[in-house]
């Protein structure tokens, strides 16, 4: 129900905050969020690369923080036993980083791909089932990150791993 008024409210054009903020900061409080999560199928995550220094970015720091969250939930929900979830930080253009988050899971089938960000779209059925949710986590972020007139993507190998990847403005 939360996540459905979330869609309603982005579609009929949420209005977003500008904060500037440390997207490593944000990251880093999301991996602790989900540490425990993350230990139970003893999948590590963190940064690919130690940041010592801050990413300030112009951004919603809240609706960021909840892109995170979903994309590092389903790297666990989807992701192998002894497996990583990585993050990694870029730089994309003069005012643009990008953020990946990498998984080395069960991945996802190419024909699958296309559908992948629509509401309640899930891949496997039976599968999705099993692990539960409702098929809107990857919806809300397409939402919130076309909202900020950002870009998000999404790389993956059936049986490898997926790449989800987007971007966001810094702050000059
Ligand atoms: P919810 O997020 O609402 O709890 P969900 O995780 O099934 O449910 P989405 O986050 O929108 O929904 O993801 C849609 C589908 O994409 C998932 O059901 C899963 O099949 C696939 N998927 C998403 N992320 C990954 C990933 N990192 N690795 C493999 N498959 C993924
Ligand atoms: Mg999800």
């Amino acid at each position: 129900v939360k996540d459905l008024d979330m869609i309603a409210k982005l579609e009929s054009g949420m209005k977003l905050e500008q904060n500037t903020f440390n997207i490593v900061k944000t990251a880093s409080d999301v991996f602790d969020l989900l540490e425990l999560k993350a230990s139970k199928k003893n999948i590590a995550i963190g940064f690919q690369e130690p940041y010592d220094f801050p990413i300030p970015v112009k951004a919603d720091q809240e609706k960021i923080e909840q892109v995170l969250i979903n994309l590092l939930s389903n790297s666990i929900k989807y992701g192998k036993i002894n497996g990583s979830t990585l993050v990694n930080i870029h730089t994309h253009s003069s005012h643009r980083i990008v953020i990946d988050v990498i998984d080395d899971g069960i991945g996802i089938d190419k024909t699958n791909l296309p559908r992948l960000f629509e509401r309640f779209y899930r891949v496997d059925k039976s599968r999705s089932r099993v692990q539960g949710g409702s098929g809107l986590g990857l919806a809300i972020v397409k939402h919130i990150i076309e909202a900020h007139d950002q870009e998000v993507f999404v790389k993956s190998t059936l049986g490898k791993g997926s790449t989800f990847s987007f971007t966001l403005n810094k702050s000059i």
